[in-house]
């Protein structure tokens, strides 16, 4: 069998969907099956699979290509590193592969790597086991209550306090020097000499989803800086692209469709020794796109963990747009003061653990309950936590969660829901407007109160002056977009005492309104001018029925956002944006 053979029998034998599937939910939509793209930021899926053609495509950026593509992207791996991979996951032997010269030094290098990082890990985790050099990083582990089955697990190691330790383990197995500084384990010295780069650290390799090392943390184990290392910049290594222990929880992270993110190495390895599989943590490194997007291959939901200090809120304010483009549903889950994920399942185990997850706020509402923390009393403030929040809705696509976030957000500010879809629609209008807070606080103050009254007065000097439209509203829940209670009562009135598609007895309604304010309101009605021309009357109406409908669907909103249910609020949105589309032509 020659190499082109082989690769026809691995391509065959491979079902690209399978394959994809491992990494990717992909969902069956007609021919094709459908998911979130993995190779860029997307929250409606536009990453086809096909597998008659056993091709893959995103519509979102444009890439594709066959299962070994596929493999190469996903993995950073080379073509043959691919086709060897394949073909032993479906027993194909494979002829030795001859390839043009620079792929097959780019393919040599990369093994080397592999090779290299996997002497290193055993290099480091003898040290930590069995050596006398060990000891601190040994007593460490054990301070730490981590077992030695964990120990060998997450094959953990120590790097002796020297300079030439790893060096002298390299040249003692005929390893290049060079190799061993491009996979950033030692570096070089002026003099052609090299040093070790993790000194007195304990040692973490971070593993890939093939289960091959492809870097290492070391953590100091004194207080000084910095706390943590990590293998630089390599052919195997790009920071922020990995996750500590997505190798060994992507399937269970599947199988219950959450992710647990925790900031550091310790509190995976803790939660992991307490039965919670599905954890993974973030490289001691703020959480990037990267992760979220090799994540949500996996699950829709993941809880963030964070430090209960003023840096852990920061970190997870600054994830929360991550999550949101992302298209992935995130929780937050802050400990009581004073504990880490570590502390706290050694001193309260893993059940309280599991309680406290189910208890993880919204990262929405944990956002607005930090936002509302700091606003400041009165109009300035929620000025100033408004500018903040609607570059935020700018970026959500139209949809259920950002009809929800928007209902949300009015809900706890007391900013009018209107205003805040009038604010976008003026930012998405024209976007050089900038964030000119002066400009804002102006239709603030005019909006708000006088807002919702301008609205009301409008309504009845409609009826008023053209009492023949009262009969549109007879049978019409027409309170629900009149605020002012003394309006209101007006209205009633009108409705009570005006006969028929006929006219207003005007006499008699003045006897009835029984407070001298609505009777004084009723009259300076009647000597204003009508506000709508008899052409635009008929309009009037149906903006007001319109309006009408709009509350009743956001009262329907609120319930079913509250119950949680995604189908009715669907429907809710589609019939709110039919409600929108004609009015917005004017
Ligand atoms: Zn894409």
């Amino acid at each position: 069998m020659d190499f082109s053979d082989a690769k026809e029998e691995v391509r065959k034998a491979a079902d690209i969907v399978e394959i994809i599937g491992q990494h990717v939910q992909l969902k069956k939509r007609g021919q094709n099956h459908v998911g979130l793209c993995p190779f860029h930021s997307e929250r409606s899926p536009s990453f086809t699979v096909n597998q008659d053609k056993q091709i893959y495509h995103c519509f979102g950026c444009g890439r594709g290509g066959d299962v070994f593509t596929f493999w190469m992207e996903y993995h950073n791996l080379t073509f043959p590193q691919s086709l060897k991979d394949l073909a032993e996951r479906y027993n194909i032997d494979l002829p030795r592969y001859r390839d043009a010269p620079a792929e097959r030094e780019k393919t040599e290098l990369k093994d080397q790597l592999f090779k290299i990082n996997d002497l290193a890990a055993d290099y480091l985790h003898a040290m930590l086991v069995k050596d006398v050099g060990g000891r601190p990083g040994r007593d460490y582990f054990s301070r730490r209550h981590i077992s030695r089955e964990t120990i060998s697990a997450f094959r953990l190691g120590y790097a002796v306090n020297k300079w030439d330790g790893l060096v002298n383990y390299l040249k003692s197995k005929n390893i290049s020097l060079d190799r061993g500084a491009k996979a950033g384990l030692i570096v070089p010295k002026k003099d052609g000499d090299y040093y070790d780069r993790f000194r007195g650290r304990i040692i973490f390799p971070i593993i890939d989803l093939n289960h091959k090392v492809i870097g290492f943390g070391g953590r100091i184990l004194d207080d000084s800086l910095p706390k943590y290392i990590n293998t630089p910049e390599t052919p195997l290594y790009h920071k922020g692209d990995s996750l500590y222990g997505l190798d060994s929880a992507f399937k269970d992270i599947r199988e219950r469709g959450l992710a647990i993110i925790v900031e550091g190495y310790m509190d995976m390895l803790v939660l992991r020794q307490h039965g919670i599989s599905n954890v993974v943590a973030t490289l001691g490194t703020a959480l990037t796109s990267n992760q979220i997007r090799r994540l949500k291959g996996y699950t829709k939901e993941v809880v963030v963990l964070f430090d209960p200090d003023d840096a852990g809120r920061q970190a997870a304010l600054k994830s929360f747009p991550l999550f949101l483009n992302g298209g992935i549903s995130a929780k937050v889950l802050v400990l009581p003061q004073g504990e880490d994920p570590d502390s706290f399942v050694n001193r309260y185990g893993s059940d309280k653990f599991k309680e406290l997850l189910e208890g993880a706020t919204p990262i929405f509402d944990f956002y607005l309950d930090q936002a509302l923390a700091r606003m400041d009393a009165g109009v300035d403030g929620q000025i100033r936590v408004l500018s903040e929040v609607l570059p935020i809705f700018m970026d959500l696509e139209q949809g259920a969660t950002k009809f929800l976030y928007v209902h949300r957000f009015s809900e706890k500010t007391e900013i009018s829901e209107d205003i805040v879809w009038e604010e976008l629609r003026r930012r998405e209008d024209k976007r050089p407007e900038r964030r000119d807070t002066s400009q804002l606080k102006r239709r603030f103050l005019s909006g708000q109160d006088s807002r919702k009254y301008g609205s009301d007065l409008q309504f009845l000097n409609l009826l008023v002056h053209y009492p023949e439209t009262i009969d549109t509203f007879r049978d019409q829940e027409w309170e629900l977009i009149v605020s002012d209670p003394e309006i209101i009562k007006i209205i009633r009135i009108l409705m009570e005492k005006s006969p028929s598609g006929g006219d207003l007895d005007l006499n008699r309604i003045e006897e009835s309104l029984d407070s001298p304010k609505a009777k004084e309101q009723l009259r300076r009605l009647l000597m204003s001018k009508p506000i709508y021309s008899d052409e635009s009357v008929s309009q009037a109406v149906d903006e007001f029925v319109r309006k009408i409908a709009r509350v009743k669907i956001s009262q329907s909103f609120r319930k079913a956002s509250a119950e949680g249910d995604i189908e009715t609020l669907d429907r809710l949105i589609k019939a709110k944006q039919a409600l929108d589309l004609p009015s917005r032509e004017n």
